[in-house]
């Protein structure tokens, strides 16, 4: 077990000299440490064992980010509560927080478990997905959440235990824009949006519920609640109500209907709903080919066949030799007509109007100010 003490006197390691520390005495092997940090950020990940080994973490006093983007083979516990962002990110870690967490707990955990023994903020578990390939991330809240929990949760599982709590146990607006993942709840759930679809417990799940409480509470040393939290009368499932795909709604339609309406955030500046495709065609390409045959072209198609738009035509000149022409509406400026062209006769150039465009209006812009 390897101590470190953060604090000397006066003198506060920096987090940049502390995770160094750490990735060196983990790269000469040692898989033990007991830190007492002093608000260093994002102790605990990404790091691993060149042999596999499992990497134990005991932390006192974390800043931000405790075992954000912790991976598998990583186990951290925290004696007390912590700053928001615990587990951000989490791609495979064990945490354990023996306290309560600031906001966004679990934000954006794609693997692993993330156990709380307290209340956890606002936007908890939001973003949190699941990858079909790996086994899906867990969080556990052994009392309540705050507002927008599980906002956008697209997989995973979340357990809501609502222990010690008097009224609702999700705050306001929980799982709004949920598409995917499932929510355990105990306790009183608000749904003054009708975005929550509620479900009593299956067998399975209950299942789930009995092994994983077990664990949890193991984990946090509450395993004497087990008794009162087995009470499945008192659990309900979330599901998304929202599923996108499945009702049809578009991004404007789920925005100005579901999000931005009565929501806490709105838009800087109208929003139009205008977008610019990833590639774009036409006027707005950043790049167009251009045929420049010096009798070079061998006529062998290869532009024209491996154009991923169907962009080029092939069309003959008044003395039968070959002319081939990339239509602007449908050319996005890839340049694999150039790169399979044997003699070089395509020519990618910068579309010089898009930057025209783009420095006029950087003038306009500056003439403003
Ligand atoms: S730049 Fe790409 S899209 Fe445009 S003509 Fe060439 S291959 Fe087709
Ligand atoms: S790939 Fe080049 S040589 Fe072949 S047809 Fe196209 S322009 Fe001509």
């Amino acid at each position: 077990m390897r101590h470190i003490d953060t604090l000397e006197g006066h003198q506060r390691l920096s987090t940049q000299a502390l995770l160094q520390t750490l990735e060196k005495a983990i790269e000469e092997g040692e898989t033990d440490f007991y830190i007492h940090a002093s608000g260093q950020h994002d102790i605990g990940g990404p790091l691993w064992n060149r042999q596999g080994k499992t990497l134990h973490l005991f932390l006192s006093n974390p800043g931000q980010r405790v075992g954000a983007m912790a991976l598998p083979g990583t186990e951290i516990v925290v004696q007390g509560s912590v700053a928001a962002d615990a587990g951000w990110l989490n791609a495979g870690g064990e945490l354990t927080i023996l306290g309560d967490c600031g906001d966004t707990a679990g934000h954006c955990a794609a693997q692993g478990q993330i156990y709380i023994a307290g209340h956890a903020g606002a936007r908890s578990g939001s973003l949190m997905k699941k990858d079909p390939s790996y086994p899906a991330p867990e969080l556990w809240v052994l009392k309540s959440v705050g507002s927008f929990a599980f906002e956008f949760m697209s997989g995973g599982c979340a357990v809501v235990c609502g222990y010690g709590c008097q009224g609702t146990v999700l705050g306001q607006r929980p799982c709004v824009g949920m598409v995917e993942g499932v929510v355990y709840v105990r306790g009183e759930v608000p749904d003054e949006t009708g975005e929550l679809h509620k479900e009593p417990l299956s067998s399975e799940d209950e299942h789930f519920l009995r092994d994983g409480l077990k664990r949890f509470l193991g984990k946090i040393g509450q395993i004497a609640l087990l008794p009162e939290l087995n009470n499945w009368q008192q659990w309900q499932k979330i599901l998304p109500a929202v599923k996108t795909p499945k009702t049809g709604l578009s991004l404007r339609e789920y925005r100005t209907t579901h999000w931005i309406s009565q929501g806490l955030f709105a838009d800087v500046l109208p929003d139009t709903f205008d977008s610019v495709g990833l590639a774009e065609s036409g006027q707005f390409r950043l790049r167009i080919p251009v045929w420049e045959n010096q009798g070079t072209c061998r006529d062998c198609h290869r532009c024209e066949l491996n154009c991923p738009r169907k962009a080029i035509v092939r069309s003959e000149a008044s003395d039968g030799s070959p002319v081939y022409t990339a239509h602007d509406h449908l050319c996005i400026g890839c340049g694999l007509c150039a790169s399979f062209c044997p003699e070089q006769v395509w020519q990618i150039r910068e579309n010089q109007e898009l930057f025209a465009f783009s420095s006029r209006d950087r003038e306009a812009l500056s003439s403003q100010d």
